[in-house]
């Protein structure tokens, strides 16, 4: 089988050489990622994978088609970006990595809330600097305080099991409800009670057209005050016009964001040295109550172990044309 990995960083192609160290697969990495500009790469190849920010859209399934790709293997959770109906109509089967590590996932959301919420990041550099003073660094103990989950599939409930550690009230919102969590004490409601009595709101759904901006400014209205939101599922589930006025009326305390609408032009890249062309990250970045990671959630060893394993498990499934239990249909 010739694979083509897009977007391929050095941390991907050293564990898929790891784990395909006899050389069973004939892999070839490109930097670049996948579009219908860059789908012409893929002649000769019969799997691609691909990963989050890749735009497989229906122009570049049909590129693929014709370049006889048989299967895009996505080493992720998510395939928002993947046309599923195109891929079908084109008989070209989808896969992906449905849980991998829902714990690495979950151990940021809370990473971003403690760090936002004790401003540890800011003690770091103050006293690095022989800046000894608290001043600006008070912040609230998560005992007690109101928690609302949005989604609670693999990652959010690995969410809720932690915050109930903490010693925190859960309530959630999910079109399924699960009875784990419920005997765990988690207390479903309709969304808008969710968003209304929450002093942290969590989101851990999928990006889907019913989830698209359901953090909007209606949305924020219904929430309280200094309100700290967390997303770590995709950017897209904020408006991030209406997230920025929010917290430039205070309406909300802290955001913290391991995903954003508009990441494919920068996460994963060192743009360091470059003119940064978007003003909604320049404008986040001047919030001193907002923590943006760049995608960086899934980032453990054990989560990069599970990815690499189950897409080769994906990929050999498609070759012995065995049963595929992680096909998108
Ligand atoms: P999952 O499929 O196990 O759970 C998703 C849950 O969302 C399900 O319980 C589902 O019923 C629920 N849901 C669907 N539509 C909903 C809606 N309209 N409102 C409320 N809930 C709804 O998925 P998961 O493994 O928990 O992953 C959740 C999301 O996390 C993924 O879709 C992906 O976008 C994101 N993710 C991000 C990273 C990262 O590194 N930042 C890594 C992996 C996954």
């Amino acid at each position: 089988m010739k694979i083509a990995v897009f977007s391929t960083k050095s941390y991907d192609q050293e564990y898929f050489e790891n784990y395909n160290s006899e050389k069973k697969y004939d892999f070839t990495f490109f930097e670049t990622s996948l579009t219908s500009s860059t789908a012409n790469l893929t002649l000769g190849f019969d799997v691609i994978c691909a990963f989050v920010n890749d735009k497989i859209d229906q122009d570049t399934i049909e590129i693929l088609a014709k370049n006889g790709v048989k299967l895009i293997a996505m080493r992720c959770a998510g395939f928002n970006n993947v046309d599923i109906q195109s891929a079908k109509t084109h008989g070209i089967k989808v896969v992906r990595v449905p849980a991998y590590s829902p714990e690495a996932v979950a151990e940021h959301s809370v990473a971003l809330i403690l760090t936002l919420n004790r401003k540890t990041h800011k003690a770091y550099n103050r006293v690095r600097e022989g800046n000894f003073s608290l001043k600006n660094l008070i912040g609230f103990n998560l005992h007690g305080k109101t928690v609302g989950v949005v989604g609670t599939g693999q990652i959010g409930a690995a969410f809720c099991r932690i915050m109930k550690g903490f010693g925190c009230n859960l309530f959630a919102y999910d079109l399924t409800e699960s009875q784990e969590l419920v005997e765990m004490g988690v207390q479903y409601l309709p969304i808008d009670e969710v968003f209304m009595q929450s002093d942290i709101i969590s989101l851990h759904c999928p990006l889907t057209p019913g989830t698209k901006h359901i953090v909007n400014s209606s949305s924020l209205a219904q929430m309280k005050d200094g309100v700290m939101i967390i997303n770590t599922s995709r950017g897209a589930l904020i408006n991030t016009a209406d997230a920025i006025d929010g917290l430039a009326q205070k309406k909300i305390g802290y955001m913290g964001i391991d995903v954003y609408e508009q990441e494919e032009k920068l996460f994963f890249e060192d743009l360091s040295e470059s003119i940064i062309q978007d003003d909604y990250i320049l404008r986040l970045n001047s919030f001193p109550n907002v923590l943006i990671t760049s995608h960086q959630a899934y980032f453990t060893k054990e989560a990069m172990d599970q990815i690499t394993l189950i897409t080769l498990d994906n990929i050999q499934a498609f070759e012995n044309k065995q049963q595929l239990i992680n096909e998108v249909v």
